[in-house]
């Protein structure tokens, strides 16, 4: 049996800007004042202050895109999980594929990156995914399954305090959402997997993340596995998120 709340998160990636993200959660916190989900937006570093201000008092939780794996020190550039802590931060991304892909983040890193936010009190939501070579090769389930492995037994915590978000790279930005039985599918091994793991595997809250939008929300969010989203693109138009988030229940 499930009682966990669905969670949607969105996805800003490096788009907005102060008048831009204004408009933007004027919106979401004008349509929000009740969730049947958990709800979070991860923003761009040099907005949190603006948009922990602007989500205070509602249901809107402060998520960040990334966190360095590094505790503090001579890292130019890096944004530490205490800092993010400092601006009210709830939950960080940790290994989306654009990190993975763009940045070289290994599973290792990964796994460091989720160890940091959550010392923070902070949790992570780990991203994992297969490509489009790798889905026809028939490597799905052994690329996601080594990208959870990397963070299933996190030094002094348990694996219930992660969310795991399954995108497949294929179909993150790409208008290409999985099938709802796609996604199942493949959110069914990684709660096997967990479930070997762990004996809290059914409290943990899977995503699907990929081309989410208001249309297709409600026939993935049906999925026994699914417990919510992670939503870049539509989540930078009020209606549309708001659309997603009412489909979470
Ligand atoms: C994402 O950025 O994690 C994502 C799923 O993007 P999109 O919804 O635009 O595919």
């Amino acid at each position: 049996m499930k009682s966990k709340k669905k969670l949607i998160a969105g996805n800003w990636k490096m788009n907005g800007s102060l008048a831009v993200n204004d408009a933007l959660l004027k919106g979401l916190v004008a349509g929000l004042a009740e969730a049947a989900c958990d709800v979070a937006v991860a923003v761009p570093a040099p907005y949190l202050a603006q948009v922990q201000a602007a989500v205070f008092g509602s249901v809107i939780a402060v998520a960040a895109q990334d966190v360095s794996q590094h505790d503090a020190g001579a890292y130019t550039g890096e944004v530490s999980a205490a800092m993010l802590k400092d601006f009210g931060v709830r939950y960080t991304l940790a290994g989306h594929s654009e990190r993975r892909q763009y940045h070289g983040e290994t599973d290792a890193v990964v796994a460091e990156k989720a160890q940091r936010a959550l010392a923070a009190g902070i949790t992570p939501i780990v991203c994992v995914g297969e490509t489009l070579q790798e889905r026809e090769s028939g490597q799905t389930e052994a690329v996601v399954k080594r990208q959870l492995a990397a963070v299933i037994h996190l030094n002094g915590h348990c694996i219930s305090e992660v969310v795991v978000a399954y995108e497949p790279v294929w179909a993150i930005g790409t208008g290409r959402t999985a099938s709802p039985e796609q996604a199942q599918a493949v959110h069914a091994v990684l709660r096997a997997q967990l479930a070997a793991a762990s004996e809290h595997a059914d409290r943990i809250r899977l995503l699907y993340g990929g081309s989410m939008n208001a249309a297709n929300a409600a026939q993935l969010l049906a999925q026994p596995d699914i417990d919510g989203g992670l939503v870049g693109g539509a989540s930078l138009k009020a209606a549309d998120f708001l659309q997603i988030i009412g489909a979470a229940r």
